[in-house]
């Protein structure tokens, strides 16, 4: 067996109202800093974690002004923010971008070192102020990556990649995320779905716990997206979709993303489209672009998914895959082309372009993908 290394948050807590339940996980904080969004705050979804805080003798200042893909001045806007409150603990509440951004709060409010200094793999030195995240959305995983993406004035999404973005304790509420309508469900249901994929079949870093956490994430989210877009308020399939979302999310912080991502990225930053939708509207074409280098892990996915297929041959077992999660992205209440998301005919080859700087993420990807081949495969999407 080849030697491998496997880091995850410390602490899990998956329950019914564990959002109610903060107060005690944060050992002696005196004054929590809440990272939200403001549609959150609108729909209400703060008020009963914040009073539970509060009636805990904690202060807690909530902060409501992320924004999608985070750009870096909301960035250092909420890290400012939790300095001049005094927040010794962060808690972060809500999608991805809430959760990204809630990491790098925690580690710039208590870090001396500039965000410009720390973006790429394990450049922070820290410290940082205690850290829970508590996702309202199955998909990111963020609560399990040591990963926070934040959108540069250049349109780059970079990364800052550290063992100090864990969190102390990851959150599993599933009733945080019973309200979520049907679109973003199923957005954020199969980007959590692309990051089993890509974490089974990377070419580095791929692991026997990594493999076992996507296999079982694949199969839970496969089993439960149906359910939960045809009924929000299902509350087994909303668990079943948060539990596989983190267990992508762990898979994938250990053996990383690939090209799904590396051209959903261009897509975020130049046409502002949602992260899950643009990893859904490139994953077919990839994945059968990738088919010729990793089938045989799409055979081993299709029979983990439905075991009648045991006795088929990889070639067929691997396309019954591509068909499955094909039929995901086909049934689901969102767009399916990049023509339907305002993307033109002649933004391609400039996508194309810039999808080759992600090489981060390309050099994982099993098949190499080069700028001709994005082209293809961003025509095939649109
Ligand atoms: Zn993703």
């Amino acid at each position: 067996m080849p030697s491998f290394q496997f880091k995850t948050p410390p602490r899990i807590v998956c329950e019914r109202g564990a959002a109610l339940r903060l107060a005690p996980l944060l050992q002696g904080r005196r004054h929590a800093f809440v990272i939200t969004d403001a549609g959150l705050v609108r729909a209400g979804l703060i008020d009963a974690p914040v009073a539970a805080l509060r009636k805990a003798g904690l202060r807690v200042t909530v902060h409501d002004k992320v924004e999608a893909d985070p750009p870096e001045h909301v960035v250092l806007a909420a890290v400012d923010a939790a300095r001049v409150a005094g927040a010794d603990c962060v808690i972060g509440l809500g999608g991805g971008s809430s959760l990204d951004t809630a990491k790098l709060v925690a580690l710039l409010a208590a870090s001396p070192q500039p965000l410009a200094d720390i973006y790429g793999p394990q450049r922070a030195t820290g410290p940082r102020l205690p850290l829970i995240q508590v996702p309202t959305t199955a998909g990111t995983g963020s609560e399990a990556t040591p990963t926070s993406v934040v959108s540069t004035p250049d349109h780059q999404k970079r990364g800052v990649i550290s063992s100090l973005l864990f969190p102390d304790v990851a959150v599993l509420d599933a009733q945080l995320t019973l309200a979520l309508p049907p679109a973003p469900t199923a957005m954020t249901g199969v980007d959590a779905m692309v990051h089993a994929i890509e974490a089974y079949t990377t070419r580095h870093l791929k692991n026997p716990i990594s493999d076992a956490l996507a296999v079982r994430a694949l199969q839970l989210l496969d089993r439960h997206l149906g359910r939960v877009i045809a009924q929000g308020d299902d509350i087994e399939a909303r668990e079943g979709m948060l539990l596989g979302s983190m267990l992508a999310g762990m898979a994938f912080a250990n053996a990383p993303v690939a090209a799904i991502h590396a051209l959903a990225h261009p897509l975020g930053s130049h046409f502002h489209v949602p992260h899950g939708l643009a990893n859904a509207l490139v994953m077919v074409p990839v994945l059968r672009f990738n088919l010729p280098e990793a089938g045989a892990g799409y055979a081993e996915l299709a029979r983990a998914l439905n075991p009648a297929l045991h006795g088929a041959s990889d070639g067929e077992a691997a396309e019954a895959f591509i068909a499955t999660m094909a039929q995901h992205v086909a049934q689901a209440p969102m767009p399916q082309r990049l023509r339907e998301v305002g993307i033109a005919a002649n933004d391609l080859p400039m996508l194309a372009e810039a999808a080759m700087g992600v090489q981060r993420l390309l050099a994982n990807n099993p098949r190499e993908l080069n700028q001709t081949h994005a082209l293809v495969l961003y025509t095939q999407a649109h």
